[in-house]
């Protein structure tokens, strides 16, 4: 079924070239009743209705933080709107995550009893006691430096370099190491951090000089090595996805299920206008709008928590969907930053994979018949990217460059445009319609019907 708009997007591409006489485009100069399709649902939208929540969000509540009380006034607000539109599925869903991490209070490491200087690494865990065991030394510590290694019980010592920290991390814990300590690769001492989690070895850095110099005695002899570290603590917070469901007309109702997203969340820095408070007040006005137009599709409206702390609620919302609803999904919309003045002028999409889908063919088809084509590139890093990766066509839309106010003060309400904020809704909006409406499956059939254009990528589009 996910296959479904794709075929139909190729074959009506197809039949549109073979017997059209005027040109594809022409199609929203000379054609009114192609207006009429969209007018159905874009002219009920109500640009202040989308300002007036971006004020809300942005002024009222200020930055919402994953995890904090602004963060969960944010959501609440969400929820009673979905509901005040007519929605009775509504559901919050909290999720847990590392919120940051308290430095150990004790940090020592000892070969064959002479004392060396180390900082633990963050987000390293405690040894629970004292570890000591032979230190061993494995080069860069990738995965070809560990293969066919047993360091069982073992401490391995490891250089700067090449790979990520988290990375040479794991690859001795995987060979059975029970702590790590990595050497820089210039003479001075270090501080850093591995990737935020719970189940990372007790780590600690070190010097260049000192590593060297284990190093050396290593190549002539063996050495035992005792490692601490106490009192370090991971602390987590709970942030929360707010999620609406507008079911498809029962006896009209083709399997399928959209899927439009926007984080709610923001950084501590400004007060998250355009990022991405514009993006979810353009979410609910899209619900508001749909909310009592019939469509043969699902539609789930989605704000995500914690995007800035590394897409964590879109991941923890993809994540925990069955192999059957993600193969009933045909296309997650998502909107991040689509609100700015300063913002370059043209609306875009971006795929994970940099591949055309279902998303980025309907968004360049309204946007086509509405404004001007939305050509799309490559991008992760926002909330599209967790759905791609359990097989989900998937775009963000956004305005490429971003301005120059991204994750600072400067990106206030002050900014924000109301006419990138109404061409965002009326392409989004126009977009899921057309594929939600309840005639899309006879979309060939049907004279009014836009055809589908696959949108171009354009590579000169960029963040
Ligand atoms: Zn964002």
């Amino acid at each position: 079924m996910k296959k479904y708009l794709r075929t139909l997007s190729l074959s009506l591409l197809a039949s549109s070239l073979l017997f059209s006489a005027t040109p594809i485009f022409a199609q929203k100069l000379d054609n009114p009743s192609i207006h009429a399709f969209d007018n159905k649902v874009i002219k009920k939208i109500d640009v202040e209705n989308i300002y007036g929540n971006v004020a809300y969000f942005a002024n009222s509540i200020g930055a919402r933080v994953a995890g904090t009380e602004n963060e969960k006034k944010t959501v609440d607000y969400i929820a009673a709107q979905f509901k005040q539109f007519g929605y009775d599925q509504v559901e919050i869903q909290p999720f847990e995550f590392i919120q940051g991490y308290k430095a150990p209070t004790k940090t020592t490491f000892t070969v064959d009893g002479q004392a060396f200087d180390v900082g633990a690494f963050g987000y390293s865990s405690n040894t629970q006691g004292d570890i000591t065991g032979e230190l061993v030394y494995i080069g860069l510590g990738k995965l070809e430096d560990v293969e066919g290694k047993d360091l069982t019980g073992k401490i391995a010592l490891i250089k700067r370099g090449d790979i990520a920290f988290t990375e040479k991390v794991k690859n001795a814990k995987e060979a059975g190491a029970v702590g790590v300590v990595i050497f820089n690769n210039t003479s001075a001492p270090f501080n850093s951090s591995l990737g935020a989690s719970e189940t990372n070895l007790p780590t600690v850095s070190m010097s260049g000089t000192l590593g060297e110099e284990l190093v050396n005695i290593l190549e002539n002899g063996s050495l035992s090595a005792t490692l601490t570290i106490e009192g370090a603590e991971i602390m987590k917070g709970t942030s929360h996805n707010v999620i609406a469901t507008k079911k498809p007309h029962p006896k009209h109702d083709t399997g399928q299920v959209i899927i439009l997203g926007a984080h709610h969340d923001s950084v501590a820095v400004g007060t998250g206008a355009s990022d991405n408070a514009s993006g979810t007040a353009v979410l609910l006005e899209a619900a508001r709008v749909l909310a009592n137009t019939q469509t043969d599709t699902e539609i789930r409206f989605i704000t995500f928590g914690a995007e800035e702390r590394g897409l964590l609620g879109s991941r923890f919302y993809a994540q925990n969907m069955s192999d059957e609803d993600i193969e009933r999904t045909v296309g997650m919309f998502n909107m991040d930053m689509v609100g700015s003045k300063n913002s370059g002028e043209k609306l875009v999409m971006f795929t994970y994979d940099g591949k055309e889908n279902t998303v980025t063919t309907l968004g360049n088809s309204a946007g086509s018949r509405l404004h001007e084509p939305v050509p799309f590139n490559q991008v992760g890093r926002s909330d599209h990217q967790p759905f791609t990766e359990v097989g989900i066509d998937a775009a963000v839309f956004s305005y490429a460059p971003l301005e120059p106010e991204y994750h600072s003060p400067g990106d206030v309400l002050e900014l924000i445009s109301k006419d990138k904020l109404l061409m965002t809704a009326e392409v989004i909006i126009a977009s899921i319609y057309h594929a939600a409406r309840p005639d899309t499956p006879a979309l060939q059939r049907a004279k009014v019907a836009p055809v589908l254009i696959p949108a171009e990528k354009d590579e000169d589009v960029k963040l």
